[in-house]
Formats: C-alpha cells, sequence, structure tokens
C-alpha cells in the first residue's frame, strides 16, 4: 500500500471528509482492519483565507509547496490538494516534487466524461468559479463547465466560506443552492460539479435528478486507486 500526503485544513471540515472517505474505502477494498496511509499536513485556515482575500496568491503558494515538500520528505508516494481552490498554484506544487499531484479537477473531468454530461454547473468558491485555472483545466480535460449567475455565484461562496467551513449547515443554504441549481438547468445545465469539498456537507446527488459530480469523493478514489493499484 502506497501512502497518501494530503494538503488538508482548507477547510478541516472537509479535511474529516477525505479522511473518512480514505480510510472508508481502503476497508471496502480489502475489508477486516485495514486503513489507508496518510501523512496529513492541516493548515491554519484563517491565515489561508487571509491569503486569498488579499490576493497575496505569491504568499499562498510558497505555503503549499513548503507544506508538499515536507509531506514528501516524510514519505508521501502521491499528494492531494484537498481544496479545488487551492489547484490555483497545483503546477507550481507539482514541479517542487518528484512524486505525482494528483489534480482535483482531471479527475472530475474523467468522470463527467465518463457520464457523458456535457454541461456541467460548476459550484464553487468565487475563485473557482471566476477564475481561469480551473475552469481551464476542466477544458483541456473535454469539459466546458457553467457557472451561476453572479448573484447565485456570490451566494454559493458566501455559503462556503460563512457557514460550511465553519461547521455550518443550515437548511436555508440547501435550499438556496437547489434553486440555484434548478434556474441553471432550466438555461441548460444538464448535471452538477460539487466544485467545493465543503460542498457535498450540504447538497448530495440525492437532492438533483440530474448526475451530480462530488469532487471530494473523486478526489478520494483517485487517490485509492493510486495507493492500492
Ligand atoms: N475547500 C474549498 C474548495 O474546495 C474552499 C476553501 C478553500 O478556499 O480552500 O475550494
Amino acid at each position: 500500500m502506497k501512502t497518501i500526503g494530503l494538503l488538508g485544513g482548507m477547510s478541516w471540515e472537509s479535511t474529516v471528509s477525505y479522511y473518512t472517505l480514505l480510510n472508508r474505502m481502503t476497508r471496502q477494498r480489502l475489508g477486516g482492519l485495514h486503513s489507508a496511509k496518510i501523512l496529513l499536513y492541516s493548515f491554519n485556515f484563517a491565515e489561508i483565507e487571509a491569503l486569498q482575500n488579499q490576493g497575496d496568491w505569491h504568499r499562498a503558494t510558497e505555503l503549499m509547496v513548503a507544506a508538499a515538500e515536507n509531506l514528501e520528505s516524510a514519505g508521501a508516494d502521491c499528494l492531494l490538494i484537498g481544496t479545488n481552490t487551492m489547484h490555483r498554484m497545483a503546477d507550481e506544487v507539482a514541479s517542487a516534487l518528484t512524486i505525482p499531484l494528483l489534480h482535483i479537477a482531471d479527475v472530475t473531468a474523467q468522470a463527467v466524461n465518463e457520464r457523458g454530461a456535457r454541461a456541467p454547473l460548476l459550484l464553487a468558491t468565487k475563485y473557482t468559479m471566476e477564475e481561469a485555472f480551473y475552469r481551464d483545466r476542466l477544458r483541456k480535460n473535454g469539459v466546458t463547465a457553467l457557472i451561476p449567475q453572479r448573484l447565485d455565484r456570490e451566494s454559493v461562496h458566501r455559503v462556503i466560506y460563512d457557514e460550511l467551513c465553519q461547521g455550518l449547515v443550515l437548511p436555508a443554504s440547501k435550499r438556496a443552492y437547489l434553486d440555484i441549481v434548478a434556474r441553471a438547468i432550466e438555461l441548460g445545465a444538464d448535471s452538477v460539479i460539487l466544485g467545493c469539498t465543503e460542498v457535498a456537507l450540504l447538497v448530495a446527488a440525492s437532492d438533483f435528478n440530474v448526475p451530480t459530480f462530488d469532487t471530494t469523493s473523486l478526489h478520494a478514489q483517485a487517490a485509492i486507486e493510486f495507493a492500492l493499484g
């Protein structure tokens, strides 16, 4: 079994999901007492969020690279960045390492293609929805993602930082997300990408009658395939 390196704490609410998924998937594959070998670096998310908010992506990249290098020297065989947003600096992190970085957008695009979805709606932070780094990576893999209208994007982003990353899962916000998806389906979306690692804490595939792609779960699955072969 290979060791999975995980940059987590962004936020820790979703790192708990990763930890559970990686171990549960290992048990499903190997049974008994088997669990995943994981090296975790967990950031203080207040420090990361402050850099995002100031637009100091340079410093944020330095922190991601240093933590990833630490995990590699500690014995990680691959690296996961446990957040979609911080894949903004995935290229810089990957080129600092000799172990592979399993890119969350690549594994998501693969799942979208396998389901034959053509127009997935991306629910994510404003950075992931509005900047080029994430949708370009999907597009390179043959997936053209739609994003919500401006006010809906603001609401999706606010719920992530003010609620989900702080452990608040509110029914009103769930209704808001369901309405946003319904509006996007009317405009042509045929599926949904839960493109933030906390969003599956609020909504699930069973809430939608279109294919739903949970990036946290897909990312964990890719790591287990890497670790167990
Ligand atoms: N975990 C979130 C994501 O997947 C947002 C928090 C962050 O900015 O890292 O994008």
